[in-house]
């Protein structure tokens, strides 16, 4: 049994107001520092949906960023690595990130 929490069970994308309990809520994780960016109360707080953060990604610049499916709900990616374990997958989303970190820090 999963306690209620009281800022999820009434939480929403704050762009699109989609609801974090929807169905359709898909839960991902992106690089600390790519969030710090994009987080729409502009201080890492804050919550937004895929769709949301995709259209924010292309908004302030960024390509490629890996994203991990935490939750993904009644459906599943099958990215190149699948056959790999969750640890797998997460060392390859965490270099992934820190790669592109360097690139961005390069960039300024
Ligand atoms: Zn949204």
């Amino acid at each position: 049994m999963t306690l209620p929490d009281p800022y999820y069970d009434h939480a929403s994308c704050y762009d699109c107001g989609l609801e974090y309990k929807s169905p359709g809520w898909i839960e991902v994780m992106i690089p600390d520092f790519v969030w710090r960016e994009i987080s729409p109360t502009g201080d890492e707080e804050g919550l937004l949906c895929i769709s949301c953060i995709s259209k924010k990604l292309i908004k302030h610049g960024f390509e490629k960023v890996p994203i991990w499916l935490c939750e993904p709900g009644p459906i599943t990616f099958l990215p190149i690595e699948a056959t790999r374990s969750n640890h797998a997958l997460m060392r390859i989303w965490y270099k992934k990130s820190k790669k592109l970190e360097k690139e961005k820090q390069n960039e300024t």
